[in-house]
């Protein structure tokens, strides 16, 4: 591309909130053949909350409230969306933004957390006379809790699929080794996210969602937006290399694009031959990423493309 037409192009983004990092993605953009969505935080809000909690195993030391004050405290240590949906929910609940003490927080990525909890008499009263019980915590997938050696059974599985079905992320709290409860987790899709969708399939585009989240989650929200290909329960780590291999793979032609938020996928945004940050992108992914779409407008994705086709049919 001349100078000239890269400035004209990149000017033009720069006045509707799209920066494009230079000639070479402004370039690269018009020949995307496959585009790849994270889920949460691009196709969804990424402003999840809880919909549902349940607990399955009841008794004086264990109610809902109790679990539910455990599960707040333990994900305190987490920046998660999930965990402050969760947060969220327990300050709703109790009316408070009190939370209990949260020691020894581990978060494992793409399985939840592990932490140890106490104080929670702050919004639930104690069953032992004030002694402050240690709860030993895990919360996340039924990966996560396999990993533990901690059985989930049917019914619990299916209690959990109801709600996946629905689009939802349903997690499991296990307290002192055993999967007691579960908080199902919803996040609605972006307005004009089938419509994007829609427009980009039209352009010739394939259209793929990778996320971290449950198979059936995925499915749900891709076929709410109209993607076909649903790339589920794949690590952070992983999204970088499922990236890498689309770039190889020769059935597929033309260049590999990857929208995200940055959450989790900045690696996967600077593997791509065009990465796109969109909305209120972490700072991470702005840097990662080749193309900073300002406003939280997933459509602003294909009037990227298409100005890209414009700049370059103009150089032509
Ligand atoms: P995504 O690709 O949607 O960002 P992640 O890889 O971050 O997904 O997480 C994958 C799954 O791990 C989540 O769907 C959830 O089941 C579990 N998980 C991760 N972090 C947490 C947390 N803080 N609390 C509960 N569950 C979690
Ligand atoms: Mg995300």
């Amino acid at each position: 591309a001349t100078p000239t037409a890269v400035m004209v192009g990149t000017g033009v983004g720069a006045s509707n909130g799209i920066l494009i990092k230079g000639g070479e993605p402004l370039e690269s953009a018009h020949q995307i053949g496959t585009i790849v969505f994270d889920k949460t935080g691009t196709i969804t809000k990424g402003k999840p909350s809880v919909i549902d909690k349940r607990i399955f195993f009841q008794n004086a030391d264990m109610t809902l409230d109790r679990m539910l004050a455990i599960a707040g405290t333990a994900e305190s240590g987490s920046e998660h969306p999930l965990a402050l949906a969760v947060r969220n929910h327990c300050k709703d609940h109790f009316g408070t933004n009190e939370l209990g003490l949260c020691r020894d927080f581990k978060a494992i990525w793409g399985y939840g957390l592990q932490a140890r909890v106490s104080n929670i008499d702050c919004l639930v009263k104690s069953t032992d006379g004030g002694t402050s019980h240690i709860y030993s915590v895990l919360i996340g997938n039924r990966e996560w809790m396999k990993r533990n050696h901690l059985s989930v059974d049917d019914g619990i599985d299916k209690t959990m699929s109801i709600h996946e079905h629905d689009g939802h992320t349903a997690v499991l709290v296990a307290i002192d080794g055993k999967v007691v409860g579960m908080l199902a987790i919803a996040d609605e899709i972006k307005p004009t996210a089938p419509l994007t969708i829609y427009a980009l399939q039209s352009l010739g585009l394939r259209t793929i969602l990778l996320t971290g989240d449950n198979v059936k989650t995925a499915r749900a929200i891709a076929s709410q937006v109209g993607i076909k290909t649903v790339y589920a329960e794949v690590l952070p780590t992983h999204k970088e290399r499922f990236i890498a291999s689309l770039k190889e793979n020769k059935n597929y032609h033309g260049k590999v694009a990857m929208v995200g938020d940055g959450i989790n996928d900045s690696p996967a945004l600077a593997r791509a031959d065009v990465g796109i940050a969109v909305g209120t992108g972490a700072d991470v992914a702005v840097e990662a990423a080749s193309i900073v779409l300002i406003r939280d407008e997933l459509f602003d994705v294909v009037a990227a493309i298409k100005l890209s086709k414009k700049t370059v049919w103009r150089i032509r």
